[in-house]
């Protein structure tokens, strides 16, 4: 009898499984796929560097850029890049294109704190740039800490110049300054939001005068000199730059156990790495894939390199035409992974996560079927249909997944780029792995989750 209860209880009821627990081979193969992935990022912090980056690994491995026009053969690979800021990857697939495509969706930008367009000023010998940060961020995390100077600049011949200082070894870093506790008793009434206010993130640049001739300004006037000196540039053309200021610190691992990664724009860069690997590693898929690492998102996808531009649905336009295909059977047929990070549960904040629909470190890339705030207000919700397919697809491949929502009702809230996927008339889910510290300068991320992201992401493909 007792047997039979146990038996019963094992048919009805279903936990999310530990993966270390229930498959601990994986251990060892998802630190050697995150070895990859640690190297990736160290080179793609902002998102030109991670489409400059990627182009370099496709192209190595088979992808042609995609000619407007052509018509592609099953297993050809192409990739598409919007404004140097944004990209696309396809892999023909075996069905007619409008059974519809596979369409996969992460954002390759990150949390940061962006240069004003005219920044630099000097005071009481100190040199500092201004910042407008760019993204959710708590700003207070942001000060006294090794921050690296990333970015382009165009000079006045048109020529694009790009900027990176803090990652090489022997490299200076650059830092927010914040105040000693001995005189903090006024800042820590303040708020925690403010902590350090916008208008506090000045970056310090430089405190030695240019030697010579008295003149006004001499720190400022010594920075200009080693910037011209290193990448030809003068004041003005801080104007026509996009320099982003971004952690200093190289991805590494977390714990004894070296079972977490440890990096700055794991949002949503482990979603892009993890897409734009499976999407190489596919072969011949059934449907067409197409992967999209969009820019803009931490910001509501707005802008030409956003999600909310139409150069995604041009570009499954521009293949459906080659194709002789009806653009809006293709799309109405599709199927989207929205590919984006949840939040972890942390047992230190506990009372912000609902426990039983939170997601979990080391238990699988999460599915997360609504976001928004307020009463789901913003969310996509995908459908019950939806949620099927996608589940049946990483069931059958084994891949470990949970689900989980943004934290408990009423808290607060999110949102992603499904929404914007949604209005083209696809199926779309969210689907991502789960970040200890999101949107902070040093975000966390098990081993297992992303591997298990990765291998859904393949199944997706398959
Ligand atoms: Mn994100
Ligand atoms: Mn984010």
């Amino acid at each position: 009898m007792d047997e039979n209860v146990k038996e019963l209880q094992k048919q009805l009821t279903w936990e999310f499984p530990h993966i270390a627990k229930e498959a601990p081979d994986q251990t060892k193969e998802a630190a050697e796929y995150c070895e990859g992935y640690k190297a990736f990022l160290n080179k793609s912090k902002t998102e030109r560097e991670f489409v400059a980056e990627a182009v370099r690994i496709l192209s190595e491995n088979g992808y042609q850029e995609y000619e407007i026009g052509r018509k592609y053969e099953t297993g050809d690979k192409v990739y598409y890049v919007n404004r140097k800021k944004a990209l696309i990857m396809t892999t023909f697939g075996c069905r007619p294109l409008e059974e519809g495509i596979r369409l996969n969706i992460a954002h390759i930008d990150s949390p940061r704190l962006d240069l004003k367009p005219n920044p630099l000023y000097e005071k009481t010998d100190l040199a500092f740039l201004k910042t407008h940060y760019y993204g959710g961020i708590r700003k207070y995390q942001w000060a006294t800490i090794p921050l690296a100077m990333h970015g382009v600049v165009i000079t006045k011949d048109g020529e694009a110049v790009n900027i990176c200082i803090g990652e090489d070894e022997g490299d200076p870093v650059f830092c927010v300054t914040d105040l000693l506790p001995h005189l903090a008793a006024d800042q820590n009434e303040r708020k925690l939001k403010d902590g350090i206010k916008g208008e506090e993130l000045n970056v310090l640049i430089g405190s030695i005068p240019y030697a010579g001739e008295e003149i006004k300004e001499p720190v400022k006037l010594l920075v200009l000199k080693l910037l011209n000196e290193k990448y030809g540039m003068t004041e003005k053309d801080f104007t026509r730059a996009e320099i982003e200021m971004v952690p200093a610190v190289k991805a590494t691992d977390v714990g004894l156990d070296r079972s977490l990664v440890g990096a700055y724009g794991q949002d949503d860069k482990v979603c892009a790495y993890t897409a734009m690997t499976a999407e190489m590693a596919t072969e011949k898929p059934e449907y067409t894939t197409v992967t999209v690492l969009a820019d803009k998102e931490e910001i509501g996808s707005v802008g030409n390199t956003g999600l909310d531009s139409d150069f995604s649905l041009h570009y499954i336009e521009y293949l459906a035409d080659a194709a002789g295909a009806d653009v809006k059977t293709v799309l109405r047929n599709s199927v989207c992974l929205s590919s984006d990070v949840n939040a972890a549960y942390d047992p230190t904040f506990a009372s912000v996560y609902e426990e039983r629909n939170s997601c979990y470190v080391n238990k699988g890339c999460v599915l997360t079927k609504y976001t928004g705030a307020r009463g789901k207000s913003g969310s996509n919700d995908a459908s019950a249909e939806t949620m099927a397919k996608v589940i049946d697809i990483m069931d059958r491949e084994g891949v470990y997944w949970q689900t989980g929502e943004l934290g408990a009702v009423d808290v607060g809230g999110g949102g992603t780029v499904a929404c914007f996927v949604a209005k083209m008339d696809v199926d779309v889910v969210d689907l991502g792995v789960p970040i200890l510290a999101m949107h902070a300068p040093f975000e966390l991320a098990s081993k297992l989750d992303i591997y298990n992201t990765y291998k859904a992401f393949k199944a997706f493909y398959k």
